[in-house]
């Protein structure tokens, strides 16, 4: 394709268009500022346009996981689950994207290579893979936190000869798995979500598991009509409500402020068993100790672990699926009969964790000198979390500067907002904010709006660079590791720590000091006429 003779320039560039480049783009076009969003995939939806895996469905209940931005938007909307499918999520992305306008500021099907600074015009130089070329005041990375998917380097594991699927890029046309033999690799979320789906369809299904995972049932079911309505006639109020909740959802039902420890052996077990009715995330607010204190979280997974043993049939199985590490260490899983499939005939799981995959062959693979023959393979294998997609791109900062040697021994940064020597870059929902420990999209609407303000407050100031100071970043990094250190998250191997990954520095990446807490100090900083940040 020709090239334009001047590289064309926008004052704000966004990478991505999942729900928080949809926001930001909205957001900087209100202001008047000319943006323009680019995005890898040929549509909107980002996490629900790739994860189409059967059974992917959202953990925070769709009146809560949603824009609450525009009044309007937050009424017309009718969600028919209480926790929506991935299909009802993409169209919904569909209607925020047409509702205000969105899609001729997107550019589809163009990826990110990479960016530099350009520090003489106080400009970024974006490149396309495709060699296009734009030139941006303010560049926004709205490219996700769960964007990159983890495909494990298996030995042999092009020679097999069956269909391979990754949940994270699934295909668009419906799977059949009738009369097949399938093999799951991965028992996190998104395996969680789609083996009893997988399960009711294929002739044999193999699961194997490296570490067993903690599932609460979700309950789904149709969104009663009058309990919508309860909400959505006091929707603003429910929503600030949620704002003031340690991970910006369930004000209907606030964590018991009382410690597991505190109470008789049969009132906790009263309080879980509550929960355990309610479902979903609900069990993690039985007491309000749980995910700061290793007796208090032991109580709660020997409760589940009861669950599973009286759920599944076979004991060996069951103790198999029986997680022996601390409770919401790693994400806690959201379920619809997920232990229960176990007992079905068809299903069989593979303990990986003593005696890892060896290698593949054209019909299988491999353990300890054992072959496992099936016909098709579904890697339920996660993330490259929070810095995979930033580490895969070209971006330099100042005096060239490379991300990569940036972010060596971790991701470092202030607020999750921006990163010293990358001035006029802000990122959204990523490494050092609450991302990952919230509803995302109440992280992704505060982090538009902070952004938003931050650049009004440039315009009326006359100023037009912003860049971290590094004596901030670096008290930053104390600050979100000295939160960590006050809850139990550092107790296991998890994506938020960079585990999943071989040879990921090990850094705890997400805030995990609640919303309310990491919004406040982020006014705060802007309240002080963005304290940490030098403007010029
Ligand atoms: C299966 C699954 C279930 C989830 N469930 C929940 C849940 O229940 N509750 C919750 O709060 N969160 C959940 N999440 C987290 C979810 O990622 C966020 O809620 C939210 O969708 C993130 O939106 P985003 O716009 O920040 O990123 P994304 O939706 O990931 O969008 C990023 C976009 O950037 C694009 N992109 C990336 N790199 C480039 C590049 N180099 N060039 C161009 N485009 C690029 C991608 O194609 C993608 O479209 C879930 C995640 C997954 C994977």
């Amino acid at each position: 394709m020709k090239q334009p003779a001047t590289t064309p320039s926008v004052d704000m560039l966004i990478v991505g268009a999942g729900f928080a480049g949809l926001y930001m783009l909205h957001k900087a076009r209100c202001m008047g500022l000319d943006a323009m969003v680019i995005e890898s995939a040929p549509s909107v939806g980002g996490t629900w346009y790739h994860n189409r895996y059967p059974g992917a469905r959202v953990d925070i209940q769709s009146l809560e996981y949603s824009f609450s931005f525009d009044e309007a938007l937050q009424q017309e909307w009718r969600w028919t689950e209480r926790y929506a499918g991935q299909p009802e999520l993409l169209r919904y992305a569909n209607h925020v994207a047409d509702r205000f306008g969105l899609r001729d500021g997107i550019r589809f099907d163009t990826r990110m290579r990479g960016a530099q600074f350009d520090e003489a015009a106080g400009e970024w130089v974006l490149q396309s893979e495709c060699g296009e070329t734009w030139r941006t005041r303010f560049l926004v990375m709205a490219s996700g936190p769960l964007s990159s998917p983890n495909r494990p380097d298996f030995p042999g594991l092009g020679g097999f000869d069956g269909p391979v699927f990754h949940t994270a890029d699934w295909p668009h046309e419906p799977v059949d798995f009738g009369g097949q033999r399938v093999a799951v690799i991965g028992t996190g979320s998104s395996a969680v979500q789609t083996i009893p789906i997988i399960a009711q369809q294929a002739r044999e299904l193999t699961v194997f598991q490296r570490t067993a995972a903690y599932a609460a049932p979700a309950r789904n079911g149709p969104l009663d009509p009058a309990f919508e309505g309860r909400v959505k006639a006091d929707y603003k109020n429910f929503r600030a409500r949620n704002r003031r909740m340690h991970g910006g959802f369930g004000n209907l039902l606030p964590p018991n402020p009382v410690s597991a420890l505190a109470v008789s052996a049969a009132e906790r077990e009263a309080r879980f068993e509550e929960r355990w009715r309610i479902g979903g995330f609900a069990i993690l607010g039985a007491f309000n100790d749980l995910l700061t204190n290793l007796q208090a979280n032991a109580l709660l997974a020997e409760f589940v672990r009861g669950k599973i043993r009286s759920t599944v049939h076979d004991p060996a199985t069951a103790a198999l699926l029986s997680p022996t590490h601390t409770i919401g260490c790693k994400r806690l899983c959201v379920d619809s009969g997920y232990y229960e499939t176990f007992n079905l005939p068809n299903v069989r799981l593979v303990d990986v964790s003593t005696q890892p995959i060896e290698r593949f062959d054209a019909r299988g693979l491999f353990i300890g000198g054992r072959h496992h023959e099936f016909d098709t393979l579904v890697l339920a294998t996660g993330f490259d979390a929070m810095t995979g997609t930033m580490l895969r791109l070209d971006l330099r900062g100042r005096g060239g500067l490379r991300i990569q040697d940036k972010w060596q021994a971790g991701p470092l940064n202030y607020l999750g907002l921006g990163i010293a020597g990358f001035p006029n870059l802000f990122n959204i929902a990523g490494p050092g904010s609450t991302s990952a420990f919230t509803n995302v999209i109440v992280a992704i609407e505060h982090h538009v709006d902070w952004i938003a303000d931050c650049i009004g407050h440039m315009q009326a100031h006359g100023k037009t660079l912003i860049e971290v100071d590094e004596r901030a970043e670096a008290g930053w990094a104390e600050h979100v590791n000295a939160a960590a250190k006050r809850t139990v998250f550092l107790s296991c191997n998890s994506w938020y720590l960079g585990a999943n990954i071989p040879g990921k520095p090990r850094m705890f990446m997400p805030l995990a000091d609640g919303f309310p807490r990491y919004a406040d100090h982020c006014a705060e900083v802007a309240r002080k006429g963005y304290e940490g940040f030098v403007l010029r």
